[in-house]
């Protein structure tokens, strides 16, 4: 599943796509929303908003599109008139003075306007967002010392949305390995020093990600083993899918196990505690 930093890419290719334009047409695959092309019809795009791994299009007549495209949504942007033949079901198209935007697959979308949008069962549990500038390292201390979490295996807590928002399976493998924690350790057992570490790295490598459209690796790094020939998949991350490699630190074989419902890969050595 895309992760913060993919969803925020695709957020400002759609808002460079749309945002300042009028919608010619706006046409929803789900039957149920049929109802709102009318309405939405003429607004003008404002500007696409990124909360954790959900997109909210903001438009000047008071609504707003919420769309999550979870494990299969795809957009595609295209000229108006020019859209791709595919297989994957057409769930929104939004037609804009020439512009498209297309979204495909994508199951979870709703149209609400500005007073319910705030009160969505998914956005109002979110925790503060990895990406926006307003969060904090100091705010992320405060949320890793908290009594709901400080007891908490972290390697459990990284992915779930309402304790921070944005991260997914591969920022949480890389957060860990980077901070040198074992994922089985609670933020309550770190020193200070760790537990300043983690909270950096929380913001700090998505934050990356989001620059680099991929990088957790060291960048310095990741642009030495690209420029020796390795291909970008294998230069990106510190340890995710690198079982059985060795770690770039200390050369010890990349581990992957099971980790709260999901393979977690990290150094056995680098993360012993
Ligand atoms: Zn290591």
């Amino acid at each position: 599943m895309p992760e913060g930093p993919e969803i925020r890419r695709v957020a400002d290719d759609l808002q460079k796509q749309l945002a300042g334009r009028v919608i010619d047409s706006i046409r929803f695959g789900l039957p149920l929303l049929k109802k709102w092309e009318k309405c939405l019809t003429g607004a003008n795009i404002i500007k696409v908003e990124t909360y954790g791994k959900a997109l909210v299009t903001r438009l000047d007549n008071g609504f707003n599109i919420y769309s999550h495209n979870q494990l299969y949504g795809r957009w595609h942007f295209c000229d108006t008139g020019d859209y791709p033949d595919s297989r994957r079901q057409l769930r929104l198209a939004i037609d804009c003075q020439g512009k498209s935007a297309l979204l495909y697959s994508a199951s979870n979308i709703a149209v609400f306007n500005n007073d319910e949008i705030l009160q969505h069962p998914f956005l109002c549990k979110l925790g503060p967002d990895v990406l926006h500038h307003s969060t904090t390292e100091e705010n992320v201390v405060e949320r890793l010392l908290s009594v709901r979490y400080k007891n908490r295996q972290l390697g459990g807590i990284l992915t779930e949305q309402s304790f921070i928002a944005g991260l997914g399976n591969y920022l949480r493998c890389e957060i860990l390995f980077y901070s040198e924690i074992h994922p089985e350790v609670c933020s309550g057992d770190l020193d200070a020093r760790k537990l300043h570490k983690l909270a950096n790295a929380i913001l700090e490598l998505p934050r990356q990600s989001y620059k680099t459209a991929g990088i957790t690796n060291q960048l310095s790094a990741a642009n030495k083993l690209i420029k020796q020939g390795a291909a970008f998949e294998e230069a990106r991350f510190y340890v995710f899918r690198r079982q059985g490699l060795p770690c770039y630190r200390c050369g010890a074989i990349i581990k992957k196990q099971q980790q709260a419902g999901q393979a977690f890969f990290y150094c056995p050595y680098c993360q012993s505690q």
